[in-house]
């Protein structure tokens, strides 16, 4: 990349990153001499990509004005695909929602069931974005299961079983005309955890995501960590139990198998089998019922603690490793609260050294239910603008 393109990278970045910036903030922010940035702004704003919205008026004799991304310089579409739905989502430059779908899960007996319910989703976001489509500059797509990220095929999802080897990206530019990312839902929302918490954010996030299946993600200064072939943190196929439950990867007593909300249900099916007296918890329990029942409850109370232990031995390959700045849990796990986050740090105070820990924040994930779908819009915005 020539060092005019890497400059005007740098100034973009920052800009959609902070939503906004003075000339002389952009000037202390590259230490480049001011000339040169200048120029580069010039030619950004040019494009059509920048702009200096309060100079529009009559000067103010007040301080510089801001720069700011265009609006509607690059509209982008995200979608995520999900246990129980498909959300999609328009999103302007700036990454705010400008309209937003969530469609329930169909059957999903057939991979065109599956594919029905995307093609939906974007004929709705069509029908909304109307004569602004052409605005619109790319598809991001946040994939349920493990995905070739370079060729853009989604591999397999576990929690969906028609969704696997699909031409995801394929499929999506074929239906829209569109160019199209697709990224793991666990990267996906690991990056807007990061987004949420600017401009104060974490050197350093480790998410623990939750969902029927573990995964993970890893973000240190703004990047994600991906591994060299797309597959790192999967936490959730760490083995925290050698000889525990079969996992679908085909080892025995992975993180997932064993401590996953799916792993719950079957570990309180065994404990009823064996006759452990859980009176009292509902066959189809919220993760808020079952906290309630353990508190009160010795088997309950028993089943929880091996969770949390179970959780905690994972977490602490990743602080060993890592040592992250935060950790935040997000997905089913999340509604467990201090609860878990509590009973996370004593295990990880145990079995880390303690510098690691001692400044560890433990979060729960705030991200609602379209969270996911515009950082993957966002995800796309960044490979259109910036080539990311
Ligand atoms: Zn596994």
């Amino acid at each position: 990349m020539s060092r005019r393109k890497d400059l005007k990278n740098t100034l973009l970045r920052h800009l959609l990153l902070c939503g906004q910036a003075t000339r002389p903030e952009l000037v202390a922010m590259t230490k480049i001499r001011a000339a040169t940035v200048f120029e580069a702004i010039d030619e950004l704003k040019a494009a059509g990509i920048i702009g200096e919205p309060e100079r529009r008026g009559k000067k103010t004799g007040r301080r510089a004005p801001v720069l700011c991304c265009m609006p509607d310089c690059c509209h982008t579409i995200g979608m995520e695909l999900h246990l129980s739905g498909c959300t999609g989502v328009i999103t302007d430059t700036a990454g705010k929602v400008i309209h937003c779908v969530e469609h329930p899960a169909g059957e999903r007996s057939s991979l065109l069931e599956v594919k029905r319910e995307i093609f939906e989703v974007l004929q709705y976001l069509r029908d909304m974005a109307d004569e602004n489509w052409h605005l619109i500059r790319g598809i991001g797509f946040a994939d349920p299961g493990l995905v070739d990220i370079e060729r853009c095929i989604s591999i397999k999802a576990v929690n969906i079983p028609p969704w696997r080897m699909v031409e995801t990206g394929k499929m999506l530019e074929s239906a829209s005309g569109l160019p199209a990312g697709v990224w793991p839902e666990a990267m996906v929302k690991t990056r807007m955890e990061y987004l949420q918490r600017l401009p104060d954010a974490p050197e350093s996030i480790f998410n623990l995501v939750t969902d029927d299946g573990i995964g993970g993600g890893f973000i240190k200064k703004g990047e994600l960590f991906v591994g060299s072939s797309g597959r790192a943190m999967e936490i959730g196929h760490i083995v925290v139990r050698p000889n525990g439950a079969r996992c679908q990867c085909g080892n025995c007593g992975c993180l997932e198998s064993v401590a996953s909300p799916a792993g719950l249900a079957e570990k309180i099916a065994e404990s009823r089998a064996a006759g452990v007296d859980l009176g009292g918890l509902p066959e189809n329990f919220s993760m808020e019922t079952f906290v309630e029942f353990a508190s009160g409850n010795r088997g309950g109370r028993i089943i929880a603690d091996e969770l949390c232990r179970d959780l905690a031995y994972a977490l602490s390959v990743t602080v060993m490793l890592l040592n992250p700045e935060m950790i935040v849990i997000s997905g089913k796990f999340a509604s467990l609260g201090n609860f878990l986050t509590d009973a996370l740090r004593r295990e990880l105070e145990l079995r880390c050294f303690p510098e690691a820990v001692r400044e560890l924040k433990i979060e729960i994930s705030s991200l609602n239910s379209s969270d996911t779908a515009r950082s993957a819009a966002m995800m796309m915005r960044d490979r259109i603008l910036l080539g990311d």
